[in-house]
């Protein structure tokens, strides 16, 4: 017999801590996290086995509950795949795998809020590890599908943990005995775990038999699918308990899908959009969270394409009658049927949420403020989709300084404009800012903020939408003076406004490709817009911060020749026109959010300024 000691990761103690502190008046959920542990084992098994018949469990698999009322403790045994000794230590030996480092930031000075820290152990996933909630030692025993060591974890939830490996012969799969603190010692109780069974657990497809020393082995789940029930069967509480038991959802769902579509295709979906974002939505991976199974056989969590990446926070079950069960997992993922599941899903989610936005803004606006990025992404990729995602899409007005939908802005168009006006920027307060919406707000027109980064990219994708072209308001041509009621427009190419414009255009020709007199500025002196063919600048900024070497094009350098500074240009000395033309262009990038493109040349400039005052 050979033991091994592992201390835990740095931080493992400390987030027990957290989680035993903070979920304490929820220790009843140890049970359905074990539970569920359990039986995604056995699925797992049961999965690995269609390829590899040997690993098949020979008879019928189960989840036994073994509670002794005398000594306090509760064994969960389970057929699964089991755990070698390298799945031990990646497993049970870390913590909130997904994230110790960047748990503890999240939870930050909070330690002490309760409710903070449960939404955070929501969103990162304690699993294994609320067994510490009510266990003073936990024992886990585990033999793997195909090996044949038998190995023994053991930790006290504190400082480490043990593997020893043992010759003791062991079914496959693994035994989780809980030794129970004395402050939970009421757990020991046969009528008591069965009711928190029928409570979470009911919908385990697995059975769940629980034995104590004087009791009958009784079945304490109904272990039918939920989503094969008729839903005009389930109450909300069902379809929450499933949510929360099944998904590992620590919230309560926004929208819950339940359908059975026959047809050329029969599958039947059993869906939730959340509440609140989990900590992964951003990751990289973009992994979505639906279950493929094939006739109530588990599948996989990650079929690619089951449902669209923009859509990865819906969580659920899909289950179809139309694919074989014996099909490799490539062809599952890249099958028509999979494809027509997805399309028709999808179609269901976006109607779905339409109906909440039309019923009750206000619990959309909160929807769309934890989602609303990731459903941007498939305005930007997602064609087909495109029109009906921007119908449900929120932004900001300059106007109502709320957000809006589209079809609001369209709506409040005046009779003129026929175009959608927007600006992107990196946070709302530089919009706000911008010299780019002087005209615009001084005419009354509104226009929409951008400030996502995603936003740059759909923006310049969508061109229109309902046949309104968008248009940038910083990087495209446009005439203000278009809108006027009266055809009252200032003229543009008065000789005066146009010598003093070719005047600053000869003090900085280098940096700039043009300068242009422009009516679109009222209190600002002169603004930046993209040259010929540019991009948007916030676009442009994102390929730059993400390729050093991506040079953006020279701007047009737009005068405001009604401004008093500008006015002044003509008369001063050539030193000093080019030191005002100079700075002006720099404020201009400033305002844009921008560093001045020569810092000392501009500090030279200012300070030449300040002497000639
Ligand atoms: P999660 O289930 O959310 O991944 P857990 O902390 O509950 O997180 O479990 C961590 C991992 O340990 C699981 O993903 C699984 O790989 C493994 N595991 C847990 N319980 C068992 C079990 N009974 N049998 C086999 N593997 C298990």
């Amino acid at each position: 017999m050979t033991v091994q000691t592992h201390d835990f990761e740095a931080d493992t103690g400390k987030i027990l801590n957290i989680v035993i502190n903070s979920l304490y008046s929820d220790r009843d959920i140890f049970l359905r996290e074990l539970l569920s542990n359990a039986s995604d084992a056995i699925h797992k098994r049961k999965f690995l086995g269609q390829t590899e018949p040997k690993l098949l469990n020979s008879s019928e698999d189960e989840i036994s509950i073994n509670v002794d009322e005398k000594k306090k403790t509760i064994e969960i045994i389970d057929t699964g795949i089991g755990l070698s000794a390298d799945d031990l230590t990646e497993t049970f030996g870390t913590i909130a795998r997904s994230g110790t480092s960047s748990f503890l930031e999240a939870i930050g000075e909070n330690t002490d809020n309760k409710d903070a820290a449960k939404t955070l152990i929501g969103k990162f996933g304690v699993g294994f590890y609320s067994a510490f909630m009510v266990a003073e030692k936990v024992v886990a025993t585990t033999r793997k599908a195909g090996e044949d060591d038998t190995l023994i974890w053991e930790s006290d939830g504190k400082t480490g943990y043990t593997i020893t490996s043992s010759s003791d012969a062991h079914e496959t799969g693994t035994s989780i005995k809980l030794f129970l603190r004395k402050d939970a010692k009421e757990y020991a109780d046969f009528q008591r775990l069965k009711t928190l069974i029928k409570k979470y657990s009911d919908h385990i497809l697995v059975p769940i038999f629980v034995t104590a020393k004087d009791a009958e082995k009784e079945q304490a789940n109904s272990a039918q699918a939920l989503w094969t029930r008729s839903p005009s069967e389930i109450s909300a509480e069902e379809y929450s308990e499933f949510y929360r038991s099944s998904l590992g959802a620590f919230d309560e769902p926004f929208i819950t899908l339940h359908n059975k579509t026959e047809g050329s295709i029969d599958f039947t979906n059993l869906l939730f959009v959340p509440k609140t974002a989990p900590f992964d939505l951003y990751e990289p991976e973009r992994k979505t969270k639906v279950s493929l199974y094939i006739n109530r056989v588990f599948i996989s969590q990650d079929v690619d394409g089951i449902i669209p990446t923009w859509l990865r926070f819906v969580k659920g079950i899909l289950d179809t009658t139309s694919l074989d069960l014996n099909v490799s997992r490539e062809m599952v993922q890249n099958s028509p049927v999979i494809k027509k599941i997805s399309k028709s899903v999808t179609k269901k989610v976006l109607s779905e949420l339409k109906k909440k936005l039309k019923k009750d803004e206000t619990e959309y606006a909160a929807f769309w403020e934890q989602f609303g990025k990731v459903l941007k992404e498939g305005l930007y990729e997602d064609f087909e989709n495109r029109e009906k995602i921007a119908e449900i899409t929120r932004v900001y007005s300059l106007k109502y300084e709320t957000l809006i939908s589209l079809d609001d802005y369209i709506e409040e168009m005046g009779e003129k404009q026929d175009k959608i006006y927007y600006l992107a920027a990196d946070t709302l307060k530089q919009a706000l800012s911008s010299p780019h919406l002087e005209g615009f707000q001084a005419k009354g027109v509104d226009v929409l903020l951008m400030t996502d980064p995603i936003d740059a990219f759909w923006m310049s994708q969508m061109i229109s939408y309902k046949e309104k072209a968008f248009l940038s308001i910083s990087r495209d041509k446009y005439d203000l003076s278009d809108l006027d009621d009266e055809a009252a427009a200032e003229a543009s190419d008065d000789e005066e406004t146009n010598t003093i414009a070719a005047l600053i255009k000869e003090c900085i020709t280098d940096l700039v490709e043009d300068v242009k007199p422009t009516t679109a500025l009222v209190d600002s002196p002169v603004r930046l817009v993209a040259g010929e063919g540019g991009l948007d600048f916030n676009l442009e900024r994102i390929l730059k911060a993400q390729n050093p070497d991506f040079e953006g094009g020279k701007k047009v350098l737009e005068v405001n020749c009604n401004h008093d500074l500008v006015k002044k240009i003509p008369a001063l000395s050539l030193d000093l026109q080019k030191a005002v033309s100079r700075m002006l262009f720099e404020q201009a990038r400033v305002l844009d959010g921008e560093m001045p493109s020569d810092p000392q040349q501009f500090s030279k400039d200012l300070i030449a300024l300040g002497n000639a005052l």
